[in-house]
């Protein structure tokens, strides 16, 4: 798979283990305004040709609604619209489906590192209620989970190291009961007997949430938009792939947008716009906005992760899904606190935890890295190691092999993460532009918050009453003043 996407400051790849770097022409995202009448749902919209740009293979389609970013919150969004919904719908992406983020995710559906009561906390519920809603749904229909998404319920369990951690996993385990989670407190012996695979000490101990569950991401994304282009057969669903988005077109009354240009397309939207562009949603909404007289910034920047795949590892099979306790413990290499142009302290940029997942096919999953170096898709195999070197901490199966033969096997995930500074996403319409709503910023829990975030966006296009408070993860006072 190999994917490229064009902006106007740079080209750049995407990379991920299936999808190699390859370079692109440059393309200049500007406003279009098209001339002539369109007709649009219940009137007629005139509009304006000021763009001396011209597609090469100009196909004109209308749609009630444009996706623009096929990761898995696009596609979730789209699957939405479709499954619940008359209206049409247009998936656009720079590259092909799971060359962003979601192609790098680990996989993990969990609850155990949520805090009750925190900002993101309802959001994430919610929607792992309706992940395990989707699965309840296939299981009726005599279809398998595991087969169509890599599901498996295996429980997480949050390790911690030291006295200290544990009395934090204890405290934590108390708040996620009373927030009516299943959530255990194993003290070391009994985490040395639920995860045989570690080597626990004696200090150690886990907050054990049995109910947490795992996708495979690239199963999953396969499975929604199979789902999706079912709908295609009734004319309700189109894709188009390798086709950045580049412009903006909108209406001469008012400036409402009305669609979008992308490198081969104009696609018009009757009813929104959706942008779910992960990291990219920073600099492309940048670009798309240049030359209008509206003062709105996306602040999504990308945060690099890497993903180390053991294939079908048969050293060691995982009982459950395995998260180290909390970044204050995590491999910080940088530990200078100085803070860069770009306002992240230094020693954010490189940090590394433990994360490890056995997935649907006996793959053993290790992550994971964090580290902020815009969009550099390079491969660093000192990357690689750090995160090898964290699992052996935990794993004596992983001590007794020798490296080579551990990276004779392994594959490399490389992903973006759509990080936002403050921890949560940005949902909602960006504000004088009603018919334009944002979708990003998810972070490390787009897998987790993807179908809630899908509801959430179809709940306010139609002014349904929300399941979950949209208010924190409002664009005001966030994108704008
Ligand atoms: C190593 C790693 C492990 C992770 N593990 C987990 C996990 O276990 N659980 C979890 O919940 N989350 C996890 N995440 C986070 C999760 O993968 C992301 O939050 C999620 O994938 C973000 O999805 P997205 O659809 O917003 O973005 P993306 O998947 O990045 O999709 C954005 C899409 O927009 C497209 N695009 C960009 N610019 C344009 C343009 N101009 N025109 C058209 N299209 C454009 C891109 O091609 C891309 O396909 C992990 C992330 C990483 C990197």
């Amino acid at each position: 798979m190999e994917a490229c996407l064009l902006s106007s400051s740079s080209s750049y790849s995407l990379g991920n283990t299936k999808s190699l770097s390859r370079s692109c022409s440059r393309t200049y995202p500007h406003i279009i305004f098209v001339s002539g009448i369109r007709r649009s749902s219940n009137r007629w919209t005139r509009l304006s040709v000021t763009s001396s740009f011209r597609p090469t293979a100009v196909e004109n389609s209308t749609f009630d609604v444009v996706v623009v970013g096929a990761g898995i919150i696009g596609l979730t969004v789209a699957r939405r619209f479709l499954m619940t919904t008359n209206l049409s719908v247009a998936v656009v992406d720079a590259g092909v489906p799971c060359s962003g983020a979601t192609g790098a995710g680990q996989g993990y559906i969990w609850m155990t590192h949520k805090t009750p009561g925190s900002e993101t906390w309802d959001l994430c519920n919610r929607s792992k209620k309706l992940w395990e809603d989707l699965v309840d749904e296939l299981r009726f229909h005599g279809v398998d989970p595991s087969q169509e998404l890599g599901w498996k319920k295996t429980g997480s369990l949050l390790i911690g190291r030291t006295p200290e951690e544990s009395e934090m996993l204890a405290s934590r385990v108390k708040l996620l009961s009373e927030a009516d989670l299943r959530a255990e407190f194993l003290s070391a012996g009994s985490l040395a007997a639920e995860e045989p695979s570690l080597q626990v000490g004696r200090d150690w101990s886990a907050a054990f949430v049995p109910d947490d569950c795992q996708i495979d991401a690239q199963l999953a994304v396969d499975f929604i938009e199979k789902g999706n282009r079912s709908s295609g057969l009734q004319g309700r669903y189109k894709e188009f792939f390798h086709e950045p988005v580049i412009s903006l077109v909108r209406s001469d009354y008012g400036g409402e947008v009305v669609g979008v240009q992308t490198s081969k397309n104009i696609l018009y939207c009757e009813q929104a716009l959706v942008v779910a562009t992960g990291a990219w949603s920073g600099s492309l909404i940048q670009d798309l906005f240049k030359g209008l007289n509206i003062s709105f910034s996306v602040p999504v920047i990308p945060r690099k992760g890497y993903l180390v795949i053991l294939e079908n590892f048969q050293k060691m099979q995982l009982n459950h899904g395995i998260m180290e306790f909390g970044y204050v413990d995590h491999q910080i290499i940088s530990r200078s606190s100085n803070l860069s142009a770009s306002g992240v302290s230094e020693c954010e940029k490189l940090s590394i935890s433990m994360t490890a997942t056995t997935d649907a096919t006996g793959n053993l999953l290790l992550g994971s890295s964090r580290q902020f170096i815009g969009f550099d898709n390079g491969m660093d195999e000192s990357i690689v190691n750090c995160i090898l070197d964290r699992a052996q901490q935990f794993f004596p199966a992983l001590r007794d092999l020798p490296r080579q033969d551990m990276l004779r096997s392994r594959k490399i995930r490389i992903g973006f993460r759509p990080y936002m500074h403050d921890g949560k996403p940005i949902i909602g319409p960006v504000p004088g532009l009603p018919k334009m709503i944002l979708a990003a910023g998810h972070e490390g829990g787009g897998l987790t918050m993807a179908l809630g975030t899908a509801e959430m966006v179809v709940d306010m296009v139609l002014n349904n009453v929300p399941k979950v408070d949209p208010t924190p993860y409002s664009l005001q006072g966030r994108c704008c003043s």
